[in-house]
């Protein structure tokens, strides 16, 4: 909490492609709701973590100018929320070496994106951009200074960030064991968060897997990306009478999943139910369901498309809020930094003095 008792929110996203539905229902729905809410809210773009996948020099900065105007797009405001870029606070790569002294290498290794990612490059070395890197082991370790910089109460983040935050929490909470109550450990993640699946199947949508139905896809876009999800003619059933997305989603072939939770998400309940009842009765309803839940998708995207190509939310727009927020959270991450020095017996910089 800060001096004046609100509650600190902290989330970021990599700028590695364009916002999806899985970081709208996972993060920004969260972000939107917490920024109405009487609370702190800190929001970045999360440009050193995308260098463990991205090494286009011009990409990188292009995609966080282009993820700063979506964010804008779904409504997340600048002078409201402080939204800035993770690299315009680089006392967090202080903060980030600070903790690694406490992080044990095992519990890195054994962290499950750290799994994946490494079978995945050793697949195809290519696939992450870089080869297995120090930074892509110690993702969790500069995700914790993120959080633990700003003294954040809770981190809005999807279910597949659930583990990097239980490891910020234990890093913090091994950081006051050894060195004094210095780190405020957040509160865990709340039961909605979400995982959506990707739309070719996959457990997960992400930027990376090129699996994505974006915010920012047009009309046409979105009807080709939805015809071609995997469907099947011969739908597993059920053994259920519950219609709860929670329960009835899990049970069907991961393509068939995908498409009904975005039913839930977008359309009326009873649009929602009546598919389901369908499913059930089986027959051949894959046309229309994937026709419908395309319009409600380019319902949903219209008015964010319309608002990310207002040209008042021009680049000029992006980096002068960017300065003004990059100045308005330094102070209490600085803060935090020099008391960790202090807690390890550095003491505090003479520089920053
Ligand atoms: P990348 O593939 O580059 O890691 P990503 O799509 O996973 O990109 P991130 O920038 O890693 O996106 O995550 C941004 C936020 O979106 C996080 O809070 C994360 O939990 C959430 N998120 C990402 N993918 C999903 C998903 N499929 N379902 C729900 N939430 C998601
Ligand atoms: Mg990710």
């Amino acid at each position: 909490m800060t001096t004046d008792n609100k509650e600190i929110i902290l989330s970021g996203i990599r700028p590695t492609g364009r916002l999806h539905y899985g970081n709208y229902f996972g993060a920004i729905r969260h972000f939107l709701r917490l920024q109405e809410a009487d609370a702190r809210c800190y929001y970045f773009i999360a440009d050193y973590h995308a260098l463990t996948t991205i090494t286009d020099r011009q990409e990188i900065y292009r995609a966080t100018l282009d993820m700063l105007r979506t964010y804008v797009a779904c409504g997340l405001d600048p002078h409201r929320s402080i939204i800035y870029r993770q690299s315009d606070l680089p006392c967090t790569a202080e903060l980030t070496l600070l903790l690694g002294m406490v992080t044990n290498i095992g519990h890195l290794e054994r962290g499950t994106t750290y799994k994946d990612k490494l079978s995945k490059i050793q697949e195809d070395p290519k696939v992450e951009g870089n080869p297995l890197s120090y930074g892509l082991l110690g993702y969790p370790v500069l995700m914790a200074a993120d959080i633990l910089i700003v003294r954040a109460d809770l981190v809005p983040v999807g279910d597949d960030q659930r583990q990097h935050l239980e490891m910020a929490c234990d890093i913090a909470t091994k950081f006051n064991h050894r060195f004094g109550e210095v780190l405020h450990v957040p509160r865990p993640l709340g039961r909605d968060a979400l995982r959506l699946p990707g739309l070719d199947g996959a457990a997960k949508m992400g930027k990376s897997d090129h699996n994505t139905l974006d915010l920012l896809d047009d009309p046409d876009t979105v009807l080709r990306k939805i015809k071609a999800v995997p469907t099947t003619t011969d739908p597993a059933p059920l053994n259920t009478d519950s219609n709860d997305p929670e329960i009835v989603l899990d049970k069907m072939p991961s393509g068939v999943g995908v498409l009904y939770r975005l039913l839930s998400l977008l359309a009326p309940e009873e649009v929602y139910l009546d598919y389901l009842d369908q499913y059930r009765k089986g027959g051949k309803f894959y046309g229309s369901l994937k026709k419908s839940v395309a319009e409600y998708v380019s319902q949903f995207n219209a008015p964010i498309i319309a608002r990310y190509n207002d040209p008042a939310h021009d680049d000029a727009f992006i980096e002068d809020f960017l300065r003004v927020n990059a100045k308005r959270v330094t102070p209490i991450a600085l803060e935090t930094v020099e008391a960790c020095r202090e807690a390890m017996g550095i003491g505090h910089s003479l520089y920053r003095a």
